[in-house]
């Protein structure tokens, strides 16, 4: 039984698993720049399909990309019992808990992460609609998909302003700072 996994393998893993969902790193890519193009010039799409990368070599992100992915599969295959199989197939309006998981992968990249998800969430960019369109067709759920791809999205992007802005830093003079007046 293998538990650990290295993080070349969890991010192979993880993008396999979003593949074989129908979801590129490139298109998840492309929310993160779109979002981040807002607010910072320059930016270029390589930097985002890295943040991607390195975000999905996380382990809390690796275990929740597996666990939304299957989910959503097992609800494909009418595997839940009782009402909670309806909701999750349905992807009933007032159900948050696919939200919840998007929030916590946002909520590793801060309170920016989080408002960053909730802006993708409400505006729907890219493949977050597509997804959202295709789960509502006859035998195809991505109640949990959708949540977790747009929550990627969001954390790439913020950490391409955070990485942004630590060069930014870097490049200004280094002064002696004090905390205090003297
Ligand atoms: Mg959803």
């Amino acid at each position: 039984m293998k538990l650990l996994y290295s993080r070349d393998e969890m991010v192979r893993l993880a993008v396999e698993a979003l593949k074989s969902r129908g979801v590129e790193v490139d298109d998840i890519a492309e929310i993160a720049y779109n979002q981040q193009a807002k607010y910072t010039k320059n930016i270029g799409f390589d930097t985002c399909r890295d943040s991607v990368i390195k975000v999905l070599s996380l382990r809390d992100i690796f275990h929740h990309v597996l666990l939304a992915v299957q989910l959503d599969k097992m609800a494909e295959k009418k595997m839940f019992e009782g009402p909670i199989q309806d909701i999750i197939e349905q992807d009933l309006g007032l159900f948050g808990v696919d939200e919840v998981l998007g929030l916590d992968v946002a909520r590793l990249y801060g309170v920016i992460g989080m408002t960053n998800f909730g802006d993708i969430d409400v505006n729907k960019p890219g493949i977050v609609k597509h997804l959202n369109d295709e789960g509502k067709k006859e035998g195809i759920v991505h109640t949990f998909l959708d949540d977790i791809v747009g929550a990627i999205a969001a954390a790439a992007s913020t950490r391409v302003a955070q990485v942004i802005n630590e060069e930014l830093a870097q490049q200004l003079p280094h002064e002696k700072i004090s905390l205090f007046d003297e």
